[in-house]
């Protein structure tokens, strides 16, 4: 049999030095609770004289003031100077959606030769949607779109939490239409 080699802690290069007192354990578990206590009753203070508490965001009563200027928290669907939803339909969005919360349903209109594929159901599922944004980074059509709201979702139902096609299309669609497409090249004459 051969002998088993004696354990050897790993030695990481970004292991923490700890003093005596951190060694010892306890004075720091006492002055993490003096902190947390400290926060508390400062908070409770200021609840019980009817000031706001330092960080606390009352949701959905209230919506956070200090979203950051880029956030984007809202899905929304273009449309076209008609009206007419800018999706083709192509399904890239819901391809490269990593958590594979988009749905959509194709429908065709041989009348409209320039883009016959259109959604008759676009659906997002915003209980598991991280908001990575990738869906408008792979759509070819400047068909979806992120904007800073963030929807009113709070809900005890998880079915109440997808956002369809007609919202996605109502949502702010003056201030976002779609890019017009680049006009057709000039024929030269034969
Ligand atoms: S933001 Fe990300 S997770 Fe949400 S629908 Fe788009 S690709 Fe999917
Ligand atoms: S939103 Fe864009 S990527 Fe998604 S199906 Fe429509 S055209 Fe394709």
């Amino acid at each position: 049999m051969t002998a088993r080699k004696p354990f050897v802690r790993k030695q990481y290069w970004n292991e923490p030095t700890m003093g005596v007192w951190e060694r010892l354990y306890l004075p720091e578990i006492l002055r993490g609770l003096a902190i947390t206590s400290r926060v508390f009753l400062a908070n409770m203070a200021k609840w019980i004289t009817g000031r706001k508490g330092a960080l606390t965001t009352y949701y959905p009563e209230e919506t956070r003031w200090d979203y950051a200027a880029g956030n984007r928290g809202k899905h929304i669907l273009t449309r076209r100077p008609d009206g007419s939803p800018q999706c083709i339909a192509c399904n890239m969005c819901a391809t490269v959606c990593p958590a594979k919360v988009i749905e959509i349903d194709a429908g065709f209109n041989p009348e409209d030769a320039a883009h016959p594929k259109f959604p008759t159901r676009f659906e997002i599922d915003y209980s598991r949607c991280i908001f990575c944004g990738l869906c408008v980074e792979a759509c070819p059509e400047d068909a979806i779109r992120m904007v800073k709201e963030v929807p009113n979702l709070p809900s005890y139902d998880r079915g109440n939490m997808w956002i369809a096609r007609e919202e996605l299309l109502s949502w702010q669609p003056h201030d976002d239409v779609a890019k017009p497409y680049p006009p057709p090249p000039a024929r030269s004459p034969r």
